[in-house]
């Protein structure tokens, strides 16, 4: 297989990130087109490894996740006033068209570490979306309508969900809760959002302050387990930087070499396995955005150092 993919596939569309966007939000838009150019500038990656997600999703991905209501509601922009609050954003015809879009490049890179063993789409990461409702800055989940996809493709019958965001994958959680095919791993700091958390199938609540020594013996400490446990025919992994200690939002106190070493481990661990891995960028909370890019960038490092190894 490697012979057909030289290069480490990545996914990416130019409409990931829009606008206009307000100046003062938390969650910065442009961090997906911030994160390709940095990419791109710094020699991480060219512009042959990129792959392009199909422009129109069928709505069938996102029904099969999502109560279908909801999902028209949202793509149609009739969901109440309250409903959008609770996302956190503004409802516009291209959000729906980027929500789909970053979900459609998750599918995309889960189709493509099945063939080429790694795959890693830059956004994505959507965890905080339920079956009936978005919060937290995500509407539709990304993570579960990719492990459906190939599951409802005959491409994958297991599917294991590593979440590392610094937040709970609660919506990813909920979605999965009675269903033994998709294993849900969730390591989080237990005083962040969602205050009230789902019930994953292992759940790793770290105090405010942890830092890199005692996540990463934390994480060799459980992930083979997880791995043997949950015999996955693929691995989705949530790389979320809100873990580092600079975030604003996260409360744990991860450096960014700490960080590396983290997306390295998962990557390294799983393909040594002979496990398919697609990451997701997932949260990152940060004023400066050269310096949110380059936290962003980490996973595309790890991934290309374990890709070369082979
Ligand atoms: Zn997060």
């Amino acid at each position: 297989m490697r012979a057909l993919c030289s290069r480490l596939p990545l996914v990416y569309h130019a409409k990931y990130s829009f606008e206009p966007w307000p100046a003062a939000h938390r969650f910065r838009m442009s961090k997906f087109v911030d994160l390709h150019d940095h990419l791109l500038g710094r020699g991480i990656a060219t512009k042959e490894q990129l792959h392009a997600p199909i422009d129109d999703p069928p709505d069938e991905w996102f029904t099969a996740v999502h109560d279908a209501d909801y999902y028209f509601g949202f793509t149609d922009g009739t969901l109440p006033a309250p409903a959008m609050r609770r996302i956190g954003f503004e409802w516009s015809a291209q959000l729906v068209e980027r929500t789909r879009l970053e979900c459609a490049g998750t599918v995309l890179a889960a189709r493509l570490a099945l063939e080429h063993g790694l795959a890693c789409n830059l956004g994505g990461g959507t965890h905080h979306a339920h079956r009936d409702f978005g919060s937290g800055f995500t509407i539709l989940n990304d993570l579960a309508v990719s492990a459906r996809y190939v599951q409802n493709t005959g491409l994958a019958a297991r599917v294991l969900i590593v979440d590392l965001d610094v937040h709970q994958g609660d919506g990813t959680a909920s979605i999965f809760a009675s269903d033994p095919t998709v294993y849900t791993l969730s390591f989080h700091c237990g005083k962040n959002f969602p205050f009230r958390k789902s019930r994953s199938d292992l759940d790793i609540d770290l105090p405010p302050g942890t830092s890199d020594d005692a996540y990463l013996a934390r994480l060799a400490d459980v992930l083979p387990r997880v791995l043997q446990v949950a015999e996955p025919d693929l691995v989705l992994y949530d790389a979320g930087v809100d873990v580092a200690a600079v975030d604003t939002l996260g409360y744990l106190d991860l450096s960014d070499d700490g960080i590396y070493q983290r997306d390295e481990y998962v990557l390294r661990t799983c393909r040594a396995a002979g496990l398919p891995v697609a990451t997701v960028i997932g949260g990152g909370y940060c004023t400066d955005l050269d310096e949110l890019a380059s936290r962003h960038a980490i996973v595309f490092r790890a991934a290309q150092a374990v890709w070369e190894r082979g």
